[in-house]
C-alpha cells in the first residue's frame, strides 16, 4: 500500500470514527426512548379492562358470568392487589434514573493517541481468556480491597509522560467507537506482560500428548490491568468511568453499574433502579399468571357443560397477551435472580459466557468428543488451579449468594419484594474479590490470601 493510499484510508477511517462518535454521543430522541413505556401502560390498561369486565360479569350475575359472584369478588380483590404492586414497581423503575456519572463527575482530558500505539501482545485467541473489557471495567484498588471513587482528578499526561514513563496499549472496546487507553506502569514489578502461549500447531492439536495439550490449552484469564483508572476512560463523556460503568448508546451517556438498556422502562437498568426492575418483573409475572390461570380455568370449565356459552374473543386476546408478557417477565426475573446471586450484571455475564464457551472449545480440542470423563477431569484441574469462572473468577463476587443478593436487594426482607429501600451499593464503590491482584487480574489459587485457598 502506498503512503498516499494509507493517508486516504486514514482520513476516511477518521471521518467514519468521528461520525460514529457524534451519533453515539446523541441519545435517541425522547419519543423513541419512551415509546415502549406508553405501549406497556396501554397493555396493562387493556388487559385490566378485560379482566375487570370478566369479574364484573360474575358479580352482577349476567348471562356472560362464568362463575358465582363470590368468586368474582375474590378474583377482583386479588387482581387489584397484584395490579397495585405492579404499577407501584413500574412507577419506581420508570421514575428512578439508573445513575449517570457524567452528571456529577468532572470531565478529564485523556485523548486518544494520534499515532498508532504498539499492539498489546496477545497470544492466540483460541487459548486466551476473554477480554476483561467485556467483563469488568474497574478502578484503582487500595489494600483494603474496596475502591474509593473520588472524582477523578487524573493529571493530564504530557506527551513525554506517555512516551517515556509508561507503555500504553491501545485497545478496541466492546462498544464500537469507545476506545480505551491502558496505561501499564513502567515499574517492572507491577508491569505485567501477558504470558506468551506456545504456538499452536496442527500436530500437537490433533494428537496431543497430555503434557503438550495441557500447556497449550491452559486456562488463561485476561492479563489486562483493568483496575488502572485510565483503562476506564469514556471517550464520549470524557470522564474516567467508575467501576462497572458502561456507556449506553441509546441513552447517549455512561450509566453506573450498567445492566442493560430496557426500552420497556424507557432508560437503562443500572445501579439505582436495578432493584425496582427486579421487583417489577417479579410482580408482573405473578399478575400475568393470575389473569391467565383464572380466565383459562373458568373458560375451560364453562365449555365442559352441555349448554356451553360462546367464548368471549377478548378473553382469547387476554390469554395470548398475558401468556407472552408473563413468560417474558418470568424468564427475565429468573435470569436476574441468578445473576444477582453471582454478582454479575447482564453485560458482565456475557463475558463469562464467552470465556466458558472458549473453554469448551479447548476441551473439545484436547480430548476426543466421547471422552467426557477426561474433559471433566481437565476442567476440575483448571478449577483447582484458578477457582470457578464467574465465581472465584469474578472480580465482584462477594463470596456468598446471600451477600451478593443483599448488595443489590438490600438487607431487609420486605425490600426484596416491595419497591422500597435500596441495596448496599452506592454505584461508585464496589468491594473487590481478594482473589484478584491490585490491578484487577485473576490470580491462581496459590497466590490468593492464605485463608481463601
Ligand atoms: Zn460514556
Ligand atoms: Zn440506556
Amino acid at each position: 500500500m502506498s503512503s498516499s493510499d494509507r493517508t486516504c484510508c486514514g482520513v476516511v477511517e477518521e471521518a467514519r470514527i468521528r461520525a460514529h462518535n457524534r451519533r453515539a454521543q446523541k441519545p435517541q430522541p425522547w419519543i423513541v426512548l419512551k415509546f415502549a413505556v406508553g405501549l406497556t401502560l396501554a397493555l396493562i390498561a387493556y388487559t385490566s379492562y378485560v379482566y375487570v369486565t370478566f369479574c364484573r360479569d360474575m358479580i352482577v350475575k349476567n348471562e356472560n358470568a362464568l362463575a358465582s359472584p363470590t368468586m368474582g369478588i375474590v378474583f377482583l380483590v386479588v387482581f387489584s392487589f397484584f395490579l397495585f404492586i405492579v404499577l407501584w414497581s413500574y412507577f419506581a423503575v420508570v421514575t428512578t434514573p439508573p445513575g449517570y456519572p457524567a452528571h456529577f463527575l468532572e470531565k478529564t482530558v485523556l485523548e486518544q493517541p494520534v499515532h498508532p500505539l504498539p499492539q498489546q501482545p496477545t497470544t492466540s485467541d483460541e487459548t486466551r481468556g476473554i477480554s476483561f473489557e467485556l467483563m469488568t471495567p474497574a478502578a484503582d484498588l487500595p489494600s483494603s480491597h474496596s475502591i474509593p471513587m473520588t472524582p477523578p482528578a487524573v493529571p493530564e499526561p504530557t506527551k513525554q509522560d506517555k512516551v517515556s514513563q509508561s507503555t500504553f496499549y491501545y485497545q478496541g472496546s466492546s462498544t464500537p467507537g469507545e476506545a480505551h487507553i491502558i496505561n501499564v506502569p513502567a515499574d517492572p514489578e507491577s508491569a505485567h506482560v501477558p504470558d506468551p502461549a506456545p504456538p499452536l500447531s496442527h500436530e500437537n492439536v490433533h494428537d496431543p500428548s497430555p503434557d503438550a495439550s495441557s500447556q497449550i490449552f491452559a486456562r488463561r484469564p485476561s492479563t489486562t490491568p483493568i483496575l488502572v483508572s485510565e483503562y476506564r476512560f469514556c471517550n464520549k463523556d470524557k470522564i474516567i468511568k467508575p467501576p462497572r460503568t458502561h456507556h449506553c448508546r441509546a441513552c447517549g451517556t455512561c450509566v453506573l453499574k450498567y445492566d442493560h438498556h430496557c426500552p420497556w422502562v424507557g432508560h437503562c437498568v443500572g445501579a439505582y433502579n436495578h432493584k425496582f426492575f427486579v421487583n417489577f418483573v417479579q410482580w408482573a409475572s405473578i399478575l400475568s399468571f393470575w389473569m391467565f390461570a383464572t380466565v383459562l380455568g373458568l373458560t375451560i370449565k364453562s365449555q365442559s357443560g352441555s349448554s356451553a356459552p360462546a367464548i368471549n374473543p377478548q378473553h382469547i386476546v387476554l390469554l395470548a397477551l398475558t401468556a407472552l408478557f408473563g413468560l417474558f417477565c418470568c424468564l427475565m426475573f429468573l435470569t436476574q435472580v441468578q445473576l444477582i446471586m453471582l454478582n454479575q450484571t447482564t453485560v458482565e455475564s456475557l463475558g463469562f459466557r464467552t470465556m466458558q464457551e472458549r473453554e469448551q472449545d479447548n476441551l473439545a480440542r484436547m480430548h476426543h468428543w466421547y471422552d467426557c470423563g477426561a474433559k471433566k477431569r481437565t476442567k476440575q484441574a483448571w478449577d483447582k488451579e484458578w477457582g470457578r469462572i464467574g465465581k472465584e473468577g469474578n472480580l465482584w463476587w462477594l463470596g456468598s449468594r446471600r451477600a451478593n443478593w443483599e448488595s443489590v436487594m438490600g438487607k431487609n426482607v420486605w425490600w426484596w419484594f416491595l419497591p422500597v429501600g435500596h441495596g448496599l451499593e452506592d454505584g461508585m464503590n464496589f468491594p473487590t474479590n481478594p482473589r484478584f491482584d491490585k490491578q484487577g487480574r485473576w490470580r491462581r489459587r496459590r497466590e490468593w490470601p492464605s485463608d481463601l485457598r
